[in-house]
């Protein structure tokens, strides 16, 4: 089986960043990997994987309770004024990472899903115009419920709480546990 269309991404050639396996009841899947994720060869742990995780730890939950994968597996980045930085993969290279993402989530088999920003979203429904219109409402992929959020450095640039993501991020993460612990019941039937 082909698992992504590397030779034709415009991403390929950039070092590969697998995703964290810990556990099969909740899946995060984030857009794409930073500098850090680069770097260290391992996904969350930039700026915004550090913020996310001290969400995940407002609810009482530990890094390991959770797997975490990405829409895209290389860092896309462009360089303004020579500099390199982070910027969101295309629909382009959303969809030629796309069999990929589909195989691992199928191999792990979560309980529940958590999408975090539009391209993660956009790899499992297509594109959406607007992400507040979608988010916080469960759909199913292949039966698995997904709940698409925002992405954890929109809700550090929402520094007042004036768009209230960290409120909506933090709400859907609850809505996902719910659904979690509902999956294991029916798991345990
Ligand atoms: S983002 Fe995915 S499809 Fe593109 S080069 Fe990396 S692994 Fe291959």
């Amino acid at each position: 089986m082909k698992l992504a269309n590397c030779e034709h991404c415009t991403l390929r050639g950039k070092a590969i960043v697998p995703p964290e396996i810990n556990t099969t009841n909740l899946l995060f899947i984030g857009e794409a990997p930073g500098e850090e994720e680069t770097e260290q060869l391992h996904p969350f742990v930039g700026r915004a994987g550090r913020f996310f995780m001290e969400l995940l730890t407002s609810l009482k939950l530990n890094r390991g309770d959770a797997s975490y994968n990405n829409a895209c597996l290389c860092r896309p980045t462009r360089t303004p004024n020579g500099r390199v930085i982070n910027r969101q993969p295309t629909e382009f290279e959303i969809e030629c990472c796309q069999p990929r993402l589909y195989n691992d989530v199928m191999k792990l088999n979560p309980l529940v899903i958590v999408t975090l920003g539009k391209p993660a979203f956009t790899a499992f429904f297509g594109d959406t115009k607007r992400l507040r219109d979608v988010v916080g409402i469960v759909r199913y992929w292949k039966r698995t419920p997904i709940v698409p959020t925002y992405h954890p450095s929109a809700v550090m640039r929402d520094r007042s709480g004036e768009r209230g993501y960290k409120k909506a991020v933090l709400s859907h993460i609850k809505h996902a546990l719910y659904l979690m612990n509902k999956g294991r019941q029916i798991k345990l039937l």
